[in-house]
């Protein structure tokens, strides 16, 4: 397989199951860039925390309509019309409470931030996660004559995630991630950058749970549907008895051409 034989490439997975060290490695093999949606939401995220409000956002939310109130209604509350700072908050609402962002947010925000890229040459990380994404991305690639080669699952246990992901810290710089046990900040901070590194809003075990629940619920269906679709799928361990980058290339490769010998074979 060679890089100029791929256009994109999924990688999903429980959140915390290890997606990371496995994207580098495509990104680095086959000439690709990272489109994470989980980043795109950081990104309005801090422009919503830049903005310094820290009252609850109930009041944001209309149970009765199960919506959001009105985007006038909410800059008229928040003090603000900026919209980077509207979205923020919407975004800001699900994933402190781990549950995903609705799709007609993450929809649209992944289509400016894929069109910008041409519809190629990413790896999409923790894109799609529902069915109406996988449908919504199919129909993407359709229309601007793209695909998307295979999917990589990384698959862990509950259990270990949860371990794991409590113990993450990450350098709000750089994105660099730390594990306070095997892996521990020197000083806490970044060994790059040199900032105190932070521990993500939502990474506490009732956010983590949260979150595996909409995997099992949401993105299990998505998954299959793309499957359904012939889009070929490779799994590799998200937990290595020994954790070395070699070893983590040797998995990522290994099931990639399983995917190309069988289609060969067919
Ligand atoms: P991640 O860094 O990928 O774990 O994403 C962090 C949070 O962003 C998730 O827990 C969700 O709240 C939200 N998020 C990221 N990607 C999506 C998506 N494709 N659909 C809905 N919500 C998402």
């Amino acid at each position: 397989m060679k890089p100029e034989d791929i256009t994109n490439i999924i990688v999903t997975g429980k959140s915390g199951a290890g997606k990371q060290p496995r994207i580098d490695v495509l990104v680095e093999e086959f000439n690709l860039e990272q489109l994470s949606t989980g980043d795109i939401f950081r990104f309005y995220l801090k422009k919503f925390n830049e903005y310094n409000y820290s009252d609850s956002l109930d009041v944001f939310w209309d149970e009765d309509n199960n919506r959001f109130i009105s985007d006038e209604e909410i800059s008229n509350e928040l003090g603000t019309d900026n919209p980077d700072v509207i979205l923020g908050l919407k975004a800001k609402y699900f994933v402190d409470r781990g549950l995903f962002v609705p799709d007609y947010i993450t929809n649209a925000l992944f289509e400016s931030a894929f069109a910008k890229k041409n519809y190629r040459k990413q790896v999409l990380d923790g894109y799609p996660r529902t069915l109406d994404q996988s449908k919504f991305l199919l129909e993407l690639l359709e229309k601007h004559n793209s695909k998307v080669d295979f999917i990589l699952l990384v698959d862990n246990s509950d259990e270990r995630i949860i371990e794991r992901t409590v113990n993450r810290r990450i350098c709000p710089k750089c994105g660099r991630v730390y594990h306070l046990i095997y892996k521990p900040p020197k000083d806490g901070r970044c060994e790059v950058c040199g900032v105190e590194v932070i521990q993500r809003s939502d990474d506490t075990e009732e956010k983590i749970r949260s979150r595996l629940k909409e995997f099992r619920e949401k993105t299990l269906p998505a998954i299959n549907y793309l499957k359904e679709k012939e889009i070929p799928m490779a799994t590799v361990p998200g937990h290595l008895e020994e954790f070395t980058p070699e070893n983590v290339r040797k998995s990522v490769m290994d099931a990639i051409e399983k995917i190309y010998s069988e289609i060969s074979i067919e």
